[in-house]
């Protein structure tokens, strides 16, 4: 029997095996949980509804994050499936490519700015606000977000997404603080690079690779899988103390002074 046996999960964030909600979903699978999927548009439905039925559900969902309607309808579906919720993971995050490189100050638009914040950011809190009444009268309901190091540091080219990132690690406070007497649980990962779809948008991302494992105290970068570990853990009764947390799974690197980060050489 796993550590997740009896819990319900919604796993908002697939669109490979290569996605941080990957590993979440192969862990939490593993630890027993029932899980439920999103997908943002047509286009990524039937590879989601693959994805699905390798962890044995059949409980696909269309959300599209920057659309309010959308997230309604996605949990108004799910409560006809489900009496109940215990586990929301927000695995999502988006800005305009050409935002993501060079100059911050040159290259962010207002409009590029907007989209970051509302899909990266508010739209954890829009899920949240929906997931809520499915998660009253639960044991131990809990809430993830994925952020990154960029949230604290100038990380070169993560520009306008660091902006946004320090804004949904800002929104985990409030909201832990908002929802904890309900008994809901929020926290988030702050994973190290990881090459998946939506970090190849980063320009210099594999010299980033490279820094962060010659750096980190383990020498190497982690993987989906130890993240999804740390996932599970945390979505779970063993964290039942744990609120408003910003867990780095990272190697370490955040820790370490002097990394020598500089920006990419072309
Ligand atoms: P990914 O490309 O596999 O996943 C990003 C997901 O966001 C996709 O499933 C995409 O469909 C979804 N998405 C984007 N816009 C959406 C919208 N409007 N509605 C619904 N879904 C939408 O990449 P990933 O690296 O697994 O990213 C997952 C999370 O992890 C993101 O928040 C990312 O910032 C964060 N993160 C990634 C890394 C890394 O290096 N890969 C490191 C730290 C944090």
């Amino acid at each position: 029997m796993g550590f997740l046996t009896g819990k319900r999960a919604i796993i908002a964030g697939i669109a490979s095996n290569k996605s941080i909600a990957y590993g979440i979903a192969q862990a939490m699978h593993r630890e027993g949980a029932e899980l439920a999927f999103t997908y943002q548009n047509e286009r990524l439905k039937g590879r989601v509804e693959k994805f699905a039925n390798e962890f044995g559900s059949d409980i696909v969902l269309e959300c599209d994050v920057g659309s309010d309607e959308s997230i309604d309808a996605c949990f108004a579906e799910l409560g006809k499936k489900w009496d109940g919720l215990d586990i929301l993971i927000h695995s999502i995050g988006f800005a305009p490519k050409e935002e993501l490189e060079g100059s911050i100050v040159d290259n962010t638009t207002r409009e590029g700015s907007k989209i970051a914040h509302d899909i990266s950011a508010y739209s954890f809190l829009a899920m949240a606000k929906a997931a809520r009444p499915l998660m009253k009268g639960r044991e131990n309901p809990s809430m993830l977000t994925l952020s990154y190091l960029g949230a604290v540091s100038a990380i070169p080219n993560y520009n306008v997404m660091g902006m946004a990132k320090a804004s949904l690690e800002s929104a985990v406070r409030f909201m832990a603080s908002d929802l904890g007497p309900e008994g809901i649980r929020v926290n988030c990962i702050s994973a190290g690079p990881i090459r998946t779809l939506a970090a190849m948008g980063i320009k210099g991302f594999r010299k980033m690779l490279e820094q962060f494992s010659g750096a980190a105290p383990l020498r190497r970068n982690v993987t989906i899988e130890e993240v999804g570990n740390a996932a599970a853990f945390l979505s779970s009764d063993l964290a039942s103390g744990i609120t408003a947390e910003i867990m780095y799974v990272d190697g370490g690197y955040s820790t370490v002074g002097m990394t020598g980060i500089n920006p990419p050489a072309e």
